[in-house]
């Protein structure tokens, strides 16, 4: 639309304040997202912190910045305690599936990238995969050595974590009341050779009474590399030493995050990023985390199988500001669905009728700066679903034209389609309703490969087709 004046205020963790963003480059964001680790479905939990991550990247595109926002696939080395213990989730996930690791990567890093776009989450300018990253993170770990930050016990090379001045300076404790902290939390086993319990591994040996999918030679023996070092080796390699924000969920933040900061710091004298970026869990009942290896999940499937549109969720996790928790409800989420739906209706009626000026008028504009300052306040997404209420059920001195198009000028940073029904109105060439017609015929035969193949025909068309609960729905890509 044009170029909005107004600044960016972003909660900062390593600070602890709400900040003016200020990019390192004029223009430009470079932006890291620590990415799903690909053992099992990520659930709608997960997809809380990117529905938060896209929202922000969103917001800053619709200010104009050009966003290189790049996200890691784990297909290497998250144990199953994040305390540095435990065995290797993706080993454990190929062991229950009785398939190789690389196969279940495949399959969940796919399925994960079908749920972010039925939640229209955009795809990161960058997915980068550990395992393709070995070379580098073997590199990085040379350095840290010859810096004399590691040291080697028996099951693998450490980091240690009392060279470095001001280690967890993003959790707000100072190194002995960190150790404390973990010391009287531990609930797991821990390496007792460590040096101080918030030391981790880079570089972990394979055992020796088994042999691994996934491992590789270095230096200091055969094994795979630690969970943290991927994200500062990758996020380096694609954004450079120095970078705006990284972002993640707040379980990040004493130890993955804190983790990465301690690498990049040792190789540079600095953090990687000058700002970070955390999003409250989405809980259930009584602030119960929900963990994806606790088994029962609910995935983005699940909410469908329910009968609800996925961006019914998305509208949910809007209503709620992405520092705050999220109790996540079936009836809240039925109150996300009927709002969307109602929200969709006005836009669709506002379309059958869009008499009125293009010209934009006083108030108009005052539309769009309240939005604008809402959304650049930390993404103050219920404030601006607030105003759109606002817009649609209560303005009177807006045209239709000019609150059709706020609204469309407001979906670019929500996402949530609202103007779907306008489009089901839009005329499809009769070849493609032909093929949508065999597809369905394919579906009933349950012949998938034939379906995904016409899908991929209409797409190749521009036209993009989507399986609800309510049927088959279809709309025409913008290009
Ligand atoms: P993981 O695949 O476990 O590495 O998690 C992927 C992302 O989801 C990370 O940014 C986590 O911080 C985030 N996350 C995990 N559980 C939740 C939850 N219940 N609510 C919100 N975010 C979560
Ligand atoms: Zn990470």
């Amino acid at each position: 639309m044009r170029n909005p004046k107004g600044d960016i205020y972003l909660f900062n963790t390593l600070t602890r304040k709400r900040e003016k963003f200020v990019p390192i480059e004029k223009g430009k964001v470079r932006m890291y997202c620590c990415g799903p680790t690909v053992y099992w479905y990520a659930h709608i939990g997960n997809f809380r912190t990117y529905i938060f991550e896209d929202v922000l990247r969103r917001v800053l595109e619709f200010n104009g910045f050009e966003v290189k926002h790049v996200m890691n696939i784990t297909d290497v080395g998250h144990l199953t305690s994040d305390a540095d213990t435990g065995e290797d989730k993706m080993e454990v996930g190929a062991q229950r599936e009785r398939k190789t690791v690389w196969e279940i990567a495949d399959f969940y890093a796919e399925k994960f990238f079908e749920d972010s776009e039925r939640l229209n989450i955009l795809r990161p300018t960058i997915v980068c995969r550990a395992t393709d990253h070995i070379a580098d993170m073997i590199e990085f770990i040379r350095k840290l050595e010859e810096k004399g930050y590691t040291y080697i016990i028996d099951d693998g090379v450490y980091f240690d974590t009392l060279k470095l001045k001001n280690y967890g300076k993003l959790t707000g404790m100072n190194f002995e009341r960190l150790n404390e902290t973990l010391k009287a939390g531990a609930r797991v086993e821990y390496n007792p050779n460590k040096r101080n319990l918030t030391d981790f591994c880079l570089w972990r040996f394979s055992p020796k009474d088994r042999k691994r999918q996934m491992e590789w030679d270095s230096p200091w023996g055969v094994g795979f590399p630690g969970w943290h070092i991927e994200c500062t080796v990758m996020g380096m390699k694609y954004l450079g030493e120095h970078f705006d924000i990284h972002c993640g969920g707040i379980d990040h933040i004493p130890i993955h995050h804190t983790n990465e900061i301690a690498q990049a710091e040792a190789a540079t004298g600095r953090p990687p990023a000058n700002y970070w970026l955390h999003g409250a869990f989405l809980v259930f009942g009584k602030s119960m985390k929900m963990a994806k290896s606790a088994g029962e999940i609910i995935t983005v499937q699940t909410i469908m199988d329910e009968g609800f549109d996925p961006l019914a969720f998305r509208y949910l996790c809007l209503t709620a500001h992405y520092r705050s928790e999220l109790v996540f409800t079936w009836e809240s989420l039925q109150s996300a669905q009927n709002a969307l739906s109602t929200l969709r209706e006005h836009v669709r009626s506002l379309a059958e009728n869009l008499e009125g000026s293009v010209s934009r008028s006083p108030k108009f504009e005052e539309y769009y700066e309240k939005f604008l300052e809402a959304v650049n306040d930390d993404l103050n997404m219920p404030k601006a679903l607030a105003l759109t209420w606002v817009l649609v059920r209560e303005e009177k001195m807006l045209t239709n034209r000019e609150k059709y198009d706020l609204l469309m000028e407001f979906d670019k940073v929500f996402a949530l389609d609202l103007a779907r029904n306008v489009q089901r109105e839009e005329k499809l060439p009769p070849e493609a309703e032909e093929l949508i017609r065999k597809r369905e015929d394919a579906r009933k035969a349950k012949d998938w490969t034939a379906a995904d193949k016409i899908r991929e025909q209409l797409r190749a068309m521009g036209i993009i087709v989507e399986d609800t609960p309510q049927g088959v729905r279809w709309r025409i890509e913008k290009r």
